[in-house]
This record gives structure tokens, sequence and C-alpha cells, in this order.
């Protein structure tokens, strides 16, 4: 609740602006007064700056020279609980509170005055002459629906200037309007169409919403096979939240999931969520930021950094897929929105549940100690069957060279599109072939700015950097030694595979499933729905097909190369694995017809792989606890990782091993100092990154030490420094 702390005019108040100062202004409160937390404008120097009034001023010098605040902004004041919960990321995370208020405030055109604004919408005419500038306004104005812009955004998304957007309003191809200040979403009926719930589910639902009306912080873990219907029990959670009058947040960890989620938010309360995700358009990411704050939006569907929406009133979080990695934000604010989520109820006495099929190691051991409460849902709901998994012994296969499904596999895909059904072969690499090698000189095509190779694309007929995105033309000659004509592929990207399936199953009709296939999430969004309608017989896909995707038809699925992320020395590639190869083969066998999942291996007798078979998952982590107990590391130890990364390699070099000289401040909390040692990528867009790891037992005062520690040296000026508390590989 917005707690009502007011100052009158002219108070002195204190203002914490998104200027990288490092602390807060004092200012007189404007001639009405303001409430705290209230979002405001303040001058700085000549500029005019985003603040929000934090506190009471802290006087103690020449009054008189205190200027006032310039205006508070239309938006409701930020909620006691918001700004806490922001004091704890920043000190988490090691991150300046600027920073964390820049992430709180990403409402495009927050500092609008407030009143009528004019805004643009399709219009009721053909313009009289079509040209690409005119063509591509309408365009933008098609894929977004009937969504209204104000005259920069549709400039902007068509990349025309305004000019062209005031000739189509001329001609009525484009409509101009007044448009009123944003307006509440429609509200959603919790008691409209719940589905029958099975007895499970049932029980499930109803500890949930217990949760709910105690009105009280807690965490539970939603543990169940795909298809077992997490989503239709936490559904319930959200109604019996929008009962209580509080708001509820979803977050999804992929853009593509958000479609279907919608269509099933509508189908049980009869409106459409609020949504919050990069796909999203300026005029409803700003409506969407103050409907959160006024309470104008009951449900919010969202990516990650919807956590930092002003919500007046969150009751539940639910993380869904809790365990994929795409919830750890990886540059800017470093933080992980799964545990940030539970950090965020905790301040503002909500529920999380977290939901997935295969949590991630710390999940699950938190619901072993006890700190979170567990539910498992362990059947599919009605008559679908779990897969049946086997491994191919690829040892055992007969396959000629540039050859990647095995004959077992081939004659189970030819089987199953015989009777009508679909194919799933997973491949975790885009493009056609991860390595070009000159075939004269033994010379890998890299990235000239990366130290990484160039992956071929044969779709877009280029080489790209999966580093830095650079893309070059195919060249005719080794760059290394002139002879032309001898660059050849290496190994298999799903284009290739692609390439194989044509060639060995002609009849099949092929869809390939890979993010850069794809120029817009309605693409992807439209060949799914495709796919899930019966318009491919066999699925090639990368790791965008794991995830919660939903294909009726789908009965076999075939993991290419089941060891490809048991390679490499990251202590998290077991469970990484064990995740990925149960959430692919759980898309087989989503409908009436049993499904089945075959693993192609060269190591059928690997530890993970047995595990992934015996579906022991209990046995699997279990023994992950225990090796992770032993080395100290997570979740029964700390890390953090520091990357330095400059253009001169000698800097980060040098400062690396300085800093890992003056370790005092961490050994006084006994951690150990790792490093420095080049970062597993040592080389992105032209800047060298070195890596320092930092290891503490659970309980110490980590963020202190480290501050104390990095604050030791100066960081030179072409060098960059991040703290990555938590980080997503070790
Ligand atoms: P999960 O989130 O665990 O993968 P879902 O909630 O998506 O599972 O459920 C899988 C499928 O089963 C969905 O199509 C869903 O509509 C259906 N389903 C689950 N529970 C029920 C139920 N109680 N009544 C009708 N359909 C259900
Ligand atoms: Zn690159």
């Amino acid at each position: 609740m917005a707690d009502l702390s007011f100052f009158d005019g002219g108070a002195l108040v204190s203002v914490l602006t998104t200027e990288p100062l490092g602390r807060a202004l004092d200012y007189r409160a404007p001639e009405g007064g303001c409430f705290l937390g209230a979002f405001v404008e303040v001058p700085l120097g000549p500029r005019r700056v985003l603040g929000v009034v934090w506190g009471a001023g802290e006087g103690g010098y020449d009054l008189a020279k205190v200027r006032p605040v310039t205006r508070v902004l239309d938006a409701a004041p930020m909620s006691e609980a918001m700004r806490a919960f922001l004091v704890r990321v920043a000190d988490y995370t090691l991150t300046p509170m600027p920073a964390m208020l820049r992430l709180a405030t990403r409402a495009p055109g927050l500092a609008d005055p407030p009143g009528p604004r004019r805004v643009y919408r399709k219009g009721w005419a053909e313009p009289d002459r079509m040209t690409e500038a005119r063509g591509r306004v309408l365009d933008v104005l098609d894929e977004y629906g009937g969504a209204a812009f104000t005259l920069g955004e549709l400039a902007g998304l068509a990349g025309v200037s305004s000019g062209v957007v005031k000739g189509l309003v001329k001609q009525g191809a484009v409509a101009e309007e007044e448009a009123p200040r944003d307006l509440p979403y429609p509200s959603l009926d919790p008691d409209l169409q719940g589905k029958a719930l099975a007895d499970d589910q049932a029980a499930a639902a109803g500890r949930l919403c217990a949760g709910i009306r105690a009105g009280r912080y807690g965490t539970t873990l939603l543990k169940g096979v795909t298809g077992s219907g997490k989503t239709e029990v936490y559904l319930e959670a959200v109604a019996e939240c929008l009962r209580a009058g509080r708001q509820a947040l979803v977050l999804l960890p992929e853009i593509a999931l958000t479609a279907e989620f919608l269509t099933r938010v509508e189908a049980r309360f009869g409106a459409m969520p609020g949504e919050w995700h990069s796909g999203v358009t300026q005029t409803e990411r700003r409506r969407l930021w103050r409907m959160a704050g006024e309470g104008g939006v009951g449900l919010v569907v969202g990516a990650r950094s919807a956590l930092f929406l002003p919500f007046r009133d969150l009751g539940l979080i639910v993380v869904d897929e809790e365990h994929d990695t795409s919830y750890k934000q990886e540059d800017g604010v470093l933080y992980n929105a799964r545990d940030m989520a539970v950090l965020r109820a905790s301040f503002c006495d909500a529920q999380v549940v977290l939901a997935s099929a295969t949590p991630c190691l710390e999940t699950w051991a938190n619901a072993e100690a006890g700190k979170y409460a567990r539910i498992d849902l362990t059947s599919r709901f009605g008559v679908a069957e779990m897969p049946e998994l086997m491994a191919v012994d690829m040892r055992a296969e007969a396959l000629e060279p540039n050859r990647w499904i095995g004959p077992t596999l081939v004659r189970a895909v030819t089987a199953r599109i015989a009777a009508g059904e679909q194919a799933l072969l997973f491949l975790n690499r885009r493009g056609y072939a991860p390595v070009t090698i000159c075939r004269a000189c033994g010379h890998q095509i890299g990235c000239e700015h990366c130290d990484a190779r160039m992956v071929e694309h044969r779709f877009l007929k280029r080489l790209v950097c999966h580093q830095c995105g650079e893309t070059k033309p195919m060249p005719a000659a080794c760059p290394s030694c002139g002879v032309e004509g001898r660059l050849a592929p290496v190994g298999p990207g799903v284009e290739r595979l692609a390439e194989e399936v044509a060639e060995r199953i002609p009849e099949a009709r092929v869809a390939v499933l890979s993010s850069d296939l794809f120029g817009s999430a309605r693409a992807l969004k439209e060949k799914i729905a495709e796919i899930a309608g019966g318009g491919a017989d066999i699925i090639i896909g990368t790791q965008l097909v794991a995830k919660g995707h939903n294909f009726p038809l789908l009965t076999l699925v075939g993991v290419i190369d089941a060891d490809l992320g048991l390679q490499g020395s990251d202590l998290r590639a077991a469970e990484r694995t064990f995740q990925l190869m149960r959430q692919v083969s759980g898309r087989a066998g989503r409908g009436a017809r049993p499904g089945v999942a075959m693993l192609q291996t060269c190591q059928p007798d690997h530890a993970v792989i047995r595990a992934i078979l015996s579906g022991d998952e209990e046995a699997f982590w279990q023994a992950e606890a225990g090796e992770r107990q032993a080395a100290g590391m997570p979740p029964y130890g700390r890390l953090a990782g520091i990357v330095l990364s400059s253009p001169d390699v000698q800097t980060v070099f040098d400062f690396g091993a300085e800093l890992a000289r003056r370790d005092a401040p961490l050994r006084r909390i006994g951690a150990q100092v790792f490093g420095p040692a080049p970062a597993p990528v040592a080389r992105v867009r032209g800047r060298h990154r070195v890596r320092l790891l930092v290891k503490a037992a659970k309980g110490v005062a980590l963020q202190a030490a480290l501050a104390e520690w990095v604050g030791q040296l100066r960081v030179p000026n072409n060098l960059r420094l991040a703290i990555d508390i938590d980080p997503q590989s070790f």
C-alpha cells in the first residue's frame, strides 16, 4: 500500500535521482506539497532529471540555496515496500541506487506532461500512392493490431520521419486522435470459468490459495512433470489473489510463450492481463507501468524486468519454468529474477510460486531445507502418459560422414510420420555448421572482435559471431592461406540437420525452429501455432522448443547429441543437461498418443545419461547436492564473479593480479579468490575479459567484504569491472 507521509509545500525533502551521483539531494517540496515516494522532476545543474522523494531532507547547510522540486509527475508514489526492495537489491547485487531506480522507472513518457495526448492508430482509407516508407508505417500498425502510438513511437518503430505519418493522416490511412490519460485494464473475473481440477491438482491449488488467504510471505516449489497442470493450478492461486483484491504477477522466461498463456488467461478470467516485455509498444508499457502503481491492473504477465514494476499491492508472484537461465539478467544490474522475486515477496507479504518440471538445484535444496514448501504433481493430466526414454548407442550405429541421424532414429521418425504423427529432432546449435575450416591449411574462421569461431548461417548466407552478432559473407578464399574453394563446414547446426532430413526422409514436411530464423516474436508465434495444428511432420529445433510449447501430435523426440552439454568444465553441466533432456523429452506425447524420447549418445553409461533414462530425479539431485556440498559450492557455499574487461590485454591481467594480491578483506571473512583467469569467452567485441571467482561460506558478510576489496583500487578508465553475485556458471 502507498503510505501516506506527506510533505507540505516548501518542506525539505531528500530526492534520489536516476543520475549517477551516488546519493540523494535535498530539494524543497513543490507548492502543493508531495507524498513520500512521489516521482518528481528536479533541477540538477542546468538540467531536469527524474527522481523519487526518498525521505525528509537532511538540512545542515545554507537552506537558501535549496532549489524546489520542478514538478510532481503523474504517477502513484512508490510504496514503502518497493523502496525497501530496491535498497535490498542494490545492496545484494552491489549496484548503485541510481541504476536501481533506472530499472524501476522504465516507463517511456513518464516525464511527459499529464493531460490528453495525440495518438495514432490505423485509419479507414488506403493511401493514394504507396511508398516504401508509408508501407512500413502501415506494417507497424498491422503488426500491433489496434494499438495506438504517439507520433514519435510510430515514426520510430517504422523508421520513418514524422512527416510520413502526418502525410498518411491527411489521407485517412492513419487516424489521429486525442487520447485520454492512460486507462485501467479491464478487470479479470476470478470466478468465471475454472476447469474442474483433478484430485491432486485441487489439493495443490488448495494449498496455494490458503497461503494467499493468510496474507503472509511464503514460497512454494510447484514441481510437476510437463503436462501435469501446473499452469491450471497456479491460475487458481491467481484467482484467489484477485479475490483478495491484490495484484498478481506471472513471470515467463520466453516471449514466445506469452501468446498461449494470454489465451488461457482470457479463457479463465474473461479478459486480458497486462503484458510487459520487449515486444510491447511504448504506449502500452507506459500504461502498464502507471496502472501497476495505481492498482489499475490485476494481473501482469511479463519478462523478468516486470519484477521492478511499482505494484501498488502485489500478493502473488509466479515464476514459471523457474530453472530457466534467462531469468538471470546478464548485463547492467546483474540479478536473478527468481531470487529477487522471493526477496520482493518478503517485503510485501506476498506468496511466491516457483513452477517447474526440473527445478534448479538451489530451489530443490531450499525445499529440502524447509525454506520453501513443496508440492508435487506426479502424473500428466488426463490420458497423457510420460514418454518412454531410451538411449541410442552411437558407437554401434552405422553413420556415413557428415550424417548425424543414426539409422535407428531414422526408422523411428519414418514410422511416426507414416502414422500421421510428428517428430522433433533436437540439436542445441543454431546455424548451419559451428565451424568452418580451410582444408588446405587447417585455419578456422574466427571473429575479428571475439575469441570465438564464426558460425555459418546458410539461410542468411553469412557467417555470424554468436558472441557479438558480427556477420560477414562466406569468403571464397581462406583468409589465412588464400587458397580458394577449400573452405568446408564442420559439424552440424539445425540448418544442416534440415538438409540431412530432406535427403534421407524426402517425403517429410520440415519446420526449423531456431530463434535467428524469425524476425519477430509474432512470426515465431505464428509458426508455432501452424506446427501445433499439424503443419509439419518433423520439427528441427534448438532449445527454443524445450520451453513449454504444446504440440499435441508430437510423439517422438530425437536428441541428436545428448553428450553436447556434458563437455566443458562448468560445474553446472550435469544439472543443465539433466534439465534440458527432461524438458525436451517432455515435449513428446502430450496429447492422447504416448510418446518416446530417443537420446543419441556415445556414453550411455555416463552417470547423467543414466539418471535421465532412469527418471530417478531425487537420486540425481541427492548425488549432485552431495558433490556441491563437498566442494563448498552453491547452494551450500556462495560465489561471486568479478569480470574485468578492457581493450588492452595487459591492463585487465595486471588489474586482476593486483586485486587477487590484495585479498585481505576477503580473507577476513574466510573467503578465497581464484584467478585471474581468462573468462569462458576471453575476448568479446574487442574487449579482453578476465574473471576472478570468490568463494565464501554461507552466512558471511560477502557483499561488504567485496565492496571493501574492490574499493582498494582505482579502476582505470579503459577498464570495466562488473560484480556478479551468484554467477550462473562456475
Ligand atoms: P503444465 O503447466 O504442468 O505443463 P498445463 O497446465 O499446461 O500443464 O496442462 C497441460 C494440459 O492439460 C493443458 O492443455 C491443460 O489445459 C490441460 N489440463 C490440465 N489440467 C486440466 C483440468 N483439470 N481440466 C482440463 N484440462 C486440464
Ligand atoms: Zn564477435
